[in-house]
This record gives structure tokens, C-alpha cells and sequence, in this order.
């Protein structure tokens, strides 16, 4: 097996991984202060579709993991980019938070309020707050009417503190199956996230850790990329899609491995 400490830089993914709704989990901090200590770059690599790198950064430096944008690897921030490079600017229903919004707009794109959904040139869709019956039916119907359909992740859920939320890929799917057209997906397992996350950790994939607690984002996405995949399964009990590199309980467990090898490297 790699040694932890031929890992030259740590993509970890945030949520059910660094944190769960408004709390670090355990040993996240820690492990994140060490690996800085050691001069080994750390980035985080998240299918978020609500928020963007900079209000990312601010919710860790508040949690206690100082953190820049520049730290941040983000779904939502690749988002536009792809429907620009594949379409260029182009008006665009978009399902999501205003943040998502502003982000389509700054790149050239032109935002559609649902009831001209048979303008769109393609569709967007995050996690929306305001998701409902009618924003469905708009831009199903768009994406029928040959609207290029996007979707920025298509996780089922995320952890929050007292359970799950609906992640993007719920309200997708919905979408997906009224309009019977699948989406071009931005975020993990597709390689794109990750190969951004590599080259900001600025050392060989081979050499780069995804440490995540999804199996079909994180691991088979780092696995595709050529990463050393670290699995955190807080007492899951689920079939393997891939075996892992390795598998932790928790960033606890992962601390204490990493400063082992650390220790038997030393002597
Ligand atoms: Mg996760």
C-alpha cells in the first residue's frame, strides 16, 4: 500500500467528510492543522451547488479551518464555465439558490424566470430551495423542447446535523425523468472536480489523496483519476462500488494513521 506519507497534498470532500451541517466532525480540524504543519497542501473538493468557493472558505474559517477560496474546489464554481465552454453564453433556466444565479450571470449567461422556460437554451439545476411543481414542470419542459439539460451533482443527499437534506441529484432526477433526458453531470464522480483538484494541490494524481465519505462521488471519482482514495464510513454498512485504498472510521482514525506512518518514516 502507499504510505499516507508519500502523499504529497489532501483533496478532502466537506460535507459528511469535514463537516455535517452546522459542526466540524471529529478530528477534521486537527488533521487539517497537521498536514499544513507538515507543508503538505490540502484543497477541498465538494459537489456543492448552492454556495461558491469564497462563502465556502468563509463557513470553514468559521467552523475553526482557516480556509481561501483559492482552497476550495466547488461543482457550483465549474458550473458555468461548462455551459460556456460547451454552448457559450446562452440563456439559461436555471433551478438553484440566487448564489448559482449570480454565478450563470457573471459568466455571460442569461437568466430566465421559469415562465419563459421555451427560451432556454439550456437548463441548470442545483439544489433549490424553492424547488417546486412549477419550476419542475418549466424546466422539464424545456429540456423536452431540446434545452441542454445540466445538473451540478447528482448526489441523492447530503448530511445535515439531524439527518439528510435532498441533494441536487433528487430534484435532477425529477427533472430527468419528466423530460426522459439525462443530464450532463459538473460535479463528482465526473473528472473534471478532480483533475481541478490536482492541479491546484500541484503534485502528480498518483501522489494526491480524495479522502470522502461517498463511495459514488469520492471513491470511484478518485479511483477514475488516478488518486489514492480514502473511504470514511462512519459505521456504514453498504456493498463496496470499488474497493478503497484505504478505510476509516472517521478523520480521527485517519489523524492517527497519518502520524503513525509519519513516526515508522522517521525512524
Ligand atoms: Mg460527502
Amino acid at each position: 500500500m502507499t504510505s499516507l506519507r508519500t502523499i504529497r497534498g489532501f483533496a478532502f470532500d466537506l460535507d459528511g467528510t469535514i463537516w455535517a451541517g452546522p459542526g466540524l466532525l471529529p478530528g477534521a480540524a486537527e488533521l487539517v492543522a497537521d498536514l499544513r504543519e507538515a507543508g503538505v497542501p490540502v484543497v477541498f473538493a465538494t459537489n456543492s451547488s448552492r454556495y461558491g468557493s469564497p462563502a465556502i472558505a468563509a463557513a470553514l474559517a468559521r467552523l475553526g479551518i482557516p480556509a481561501e477560496p483559492r482552497e476550495v474546489v466547488a461543482a457550483f464554481d465549474l458550473t458555468a464555465d461548462e455551459v460556456l465552454g460547451l454552448m457559450g453564453p446562452v440563456p439559461v433556466l436555471a433551478l438553484g439558490t440566487d448564489d448559482l444565479a449570480g454565478s450563470l450571470a457573471r459568466a455571460g449567461h442569461t437568466l430566465l424566470p421559469p415562465d419563459r422556460w421555451g427560451e432556454a437554451r439550456a437548463v441548470v439545476v442545483g439544489n433549490d430551495p424553492a424547488f417546486d411543481y412549477g419550476r419542475l414542470r418549466a424546466a422539464s419542459r424545456a429540456v423536452a423542447a431540446g434545452a441542454t439539460f445540466f445538473a451540478v451533482n447528482l448526489d441523492a443527499r447530503f448530511p445535515v446535523s439531524d439527518g439528510f437534506d435532498p441533494g441536487c441529484g433528487a430534484l435532477a432526477e425529477a427533472v430527468a425523468t419528466a423530460a426522459r433526458v439525462r443530464p450532463i453531470v459538473v460535479g463528482k464522480p465526473h473528472p473534471k472536480l478532480f483533475e481541478e483538484a490536482v492541479a491546484r494541490l500541484g503534485c502528480p494524481a498518483g501522489s494526491a489523496a480524495m479522502v470522502g465519505d461517498s463511495q459514488a462521488s469520492d471513491i470511484v471519482g478518485g479511483r477514475a483519476a488516478g488518486m489514492f482514495t480514502v473511504w470514511v464510513a462512519p459505521g456504514e454498512d453498504v456493498p463496496a462500488l470499488v474497493e478503497p485504498d484505504l478505510a476509516v472510521d472517521d478523520l480521527v482514525e485517519l489523524r492517527r494513521l497519518w502520524l503513525d506512518a509519519g513516526a515508522s518514516c522517521a525512524r
